[in-house]
């Protein structure tokens, strides 16, 4: 085969968190040639995780960092090509081939896999960047059996703050919801449960100004509640404002649902042919490390398949051409 100018990858994979990076592992393992591009750091949100709890394999936790570099090492040593400072912009198929638009060089793969994850939203409020993971959480299910029969705050009052306190409720002794409007906002069965929880204190119009810690621990916030100064207690803090997509560079090319996350059919396949999504970028995914590491192996799978069956049409075509 002529090399091409750029070159010409079986597989991009865009987005080296746990999904991609996992994907990576798996294709560069069979010899499927693979370039990870990540436009921040290696590891992804996993990076970002203090110590995960749920992954299984790990009977004391893992550091998220350490699982990232685990993934990362594992993904190198199968070969993959792993390049950070790489953002995706845009992906268009031209004929057999998917152009990818980047801030820097384009490229050329036969398929690619879009495993961009998603970004929690935050209050912007001081203290809470610093205490990620350590007194202030996004995810219920990563972290709240921590919080055994202790008090917590929740910050949010649409649904799937709703949906994480009736979660949250099995372990916390008493939980304060806080909410930004005068009443909570989404599915009114939602909003039944939640009333009828007994160890639930719901404060309506509540602004958090600032994520209180001491001695390296959190405290509580200060809050201004119907225009009053306000400080509340708990050792955890659960920010459950939205969950945004990062599906910004496929919003022109993709088929998304209405909350911007790729709508894939059962193989992973999106609405281009060719191009796969796996984990937390995927519509119906559950925002966990071990479903994202799972999805990205599958996914995996089926581009396999996918690269089988191209290059046994271009043999095909190549001998009824000769014939
Ligand atoms: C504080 C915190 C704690 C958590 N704790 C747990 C836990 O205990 N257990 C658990 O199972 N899960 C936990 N999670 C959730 C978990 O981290 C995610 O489910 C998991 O990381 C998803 O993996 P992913 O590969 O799908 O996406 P991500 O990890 O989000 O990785 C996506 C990557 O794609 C990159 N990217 C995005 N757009 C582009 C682009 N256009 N071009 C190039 N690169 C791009 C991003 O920079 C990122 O590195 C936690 C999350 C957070 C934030």
């Amino acid at each position: 085969m002529q090399p091409t100018d750029p070159p010409l990858y079986d597989l991009v994979i865009i987005g080296a968190g746990p999904a991609g990076l996992a994907a990576a592992i798996y294709s560069a393992r069979e010899d499927i040639s693979t370039l990870v591009v990540e436009k921040a750091v290696v590891g992804g949100m996993a990076a970002l995780t203090e110590v995960i709890d749920n992954y299984p394999g790990f009977e004391n936790g893992i550091g998220g960092l350490e699982l990232s570099d685990k993934l990362y090492a594992q993904a190198k040593r199968f070969g993959a090509q792993v390049k950070t400072g790489i953002d995706v912009q845009k992906i268009a198929r031209v004929g057999d081939i998917v152009e990818l638009t980047t801030k820097k060089a384009p490229l050329q793969a036969r398929t690619v896999l879009i495993t961009t994850g998603s970004t929690y939203r935050q209050l912007g409020v001081p203290g809470e960047t610093e205490m990620i993971g350590r007194g202030v959480h996004f995810c219920a299910t990563c972290d709240g059996p921590v919080y055994r029969g202790r008090d917590l705050i929740v910050v949010g009052g649409g649904n799937s703050a709703m949906q994480e306190i009736m979660f949250l409720t099995k372990f916390a002794s008493h939980i304060t919801m806080l909410v930004r409007g005068p009443e909570l906002k989404g599915s009114a069965i939602l909003r039944e449960q939640v009333s009828l929880l007994e160890n639930l204190t719901i404060v309506y119009n509540t602004v958090i100004d600032k994520i209180n810690v001491s001695d390296d621990k959190v405290t509580g916030v200060s809050a201004t509640t119907n225009n009053e100064g306000v400080t509340y207690e708990a050792p955890g803090i659960f920010v459950l404002i939205g969950l945004l997509a990062n599906t910004g560079a496929f919003k022109d090319s993709l088929t998304l649902d209405d909350r911007d996350f790729i709508v894939t059919d059962a193989h992973f396949l999106t609405s281009i042919p060719g191009v796969y999504a796996a984990g937390d970028v995927r519509s119906g995914s559950t925002w966990q490390i071990a479903s994202a590491v799972g999805e990205g192996v599958s996914a995996t799978l089926e581009i396999r398949t996918y690269l089988d069956n191209l290059a046994h049409a271009e043999r095909h075509a190549k001998r009824a051409a000769t014939a």
